[in-house]
């Protein structure tokens, strides 16, 4: 009998790669979570994914309904649930302030809303994700497969990487107090350090709280549930549709600069052999872990070396953007 992962966001990129890669080893039944259905069952069909290894399911993060919908819908179908991916992501970099910027000539312009009326970066990235990951906690739970996992893509924007120049470039994550969410974090609030609109930032940001968040599961529910959580920043995939708003300049110069300069540069299908280890890998599955992989290139191509383990630690790296520290377990 095949295992059962869930992976949001599988109809693209990171989560797609991945999907092909544990459709493909024949032990896991990949349910692709798409906001488009057909172009997920599109494309799992021309990657030749194997009959039987996938599912196509509706479920658009931005949208609460949606989301429990989702959960619904999978109940329904009586089937155990072993590993849980939360990949999908949205990244708006165009979108520098309220109003349009140079409109017409960059898509962007201001905020972008959810269908509950929270920023859009902010609602699909993290507050989706949040909402997923509570509902199915329940049914990770009951799993036969120890651990059952439960995974989060990070990202070293939302980290301190001395390595890579990618996450140095401003703005830089910082979710201040979390005034923004004090005030409710909804329309016309859009960071949540209550600071004006930055579209690159939002995303930066929504990042550092799905790291956050995987912690903080792995500190209230790991003990009493077995349930191992954890995130991973996978290598610069520079080519992915997350820039796809990106101006064409970036479009072409960011993966070069990832290359040939930082050799952050990480292909999409190594990137999905790294997400595939932390589903199904028994070395990648310690709660409270965080795997950083470094580019493909000097790591021996395909295949790679190794993530470097980040557990406790070196976590606390997580806790020099701004309030990090005040989400520690004796502050809450
Ligand atoms: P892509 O844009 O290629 O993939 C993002 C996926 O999320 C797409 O399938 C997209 O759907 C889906 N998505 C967007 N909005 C929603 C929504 N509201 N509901 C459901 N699904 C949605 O980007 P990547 O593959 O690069 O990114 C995947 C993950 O990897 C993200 O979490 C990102 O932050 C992370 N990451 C990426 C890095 C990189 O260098 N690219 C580096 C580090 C982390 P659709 O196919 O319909 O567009």
């Amino acid at each position: 009998d095949k295992k059962t992962v869930i992976i949001t966001g599988a109809s693209s990129g990171l989560g797609l790669a991945a999907a092909k890669e544990l459709a493909n080893s024949g032990e896991w039944m990949v349910i692709m979570a798409c906001r488009d259905f057909t172009k997920g069952e599109k494309l799992a069909i021309e990657l030749g994914f194997p009959e039987g290894s996938y599912s196509v399911m509706h479920l658009d993060l931005a949208a609460n309904n949606s989301v429990k919908q989702f959960v619904q819908t999978f109940r329904a179908r009586n089937i155990q649930l072993d590993a849980l991916v939360c990949n999908a992501a949205c990244y708006f970099p165009n979108a520098h302030k309220q109003g349009a910027f140079l409109p017409g000539l960059f898509p962007g312009g201001g905020p972008r809303w959810s269908a509950d009326g929270h920023e859009l970066s902010f609602a699909t990235n993290y507050l989706g994700h949040f909402l997923l990951c509570n509902l199915l906690l329940e049914d990770l739970k009951k799993s036969s497969v120890k651990p059952a996992r439960c995974i989060i893509l990070g990202t070293v924007t939302a980290s301190i990487n001395d390595k890579e120049v990618g996450g140095m470039i401003p703005p830089l994550a910082d979710i201040g107090q979390l005034q923004g969410m004090q005030s409710g974090m909804k329309k016309p609030i859009t960071m949540i350090d209550e600071g004006v609109f930055n579209g690159a930032k939002a995303y930066k940001d929504s990042k550092v709280c799905d790291v956050m968040l995987m912690r903080e599961l792995h500190k209230r529910f790991n003990a009493s549930t077995g349930i191992s959580f954890t995130s991973l920043y996978p290598g610069c995939i520079a080519d992915t549709g997350l820039f796809r708003e990106h101006y064409p300049v970036f479009q072409f110069l960011f993966p070069v600069l990832q290359k040939s300069i930082t050799n952050a540069y990480v292909s999409e299908g190594e990137a999905g052999r790294r997400l595939a280890k932390c589903v199904a890998d028994p070395d990648y599955s310690k709660s409270g872990s965080y795997f950083s992989w470094g580019g493909e290139s000097g790591t021996g191509g395909a295949g790679g070396t190794d993530a470097v383990e980040n557990t406790d630690a070196s976590n606390d790296r997580f806790q020099q953007y701004g309030s990090f520290k005040t989400l520690r377990e004796d502050e809450i």
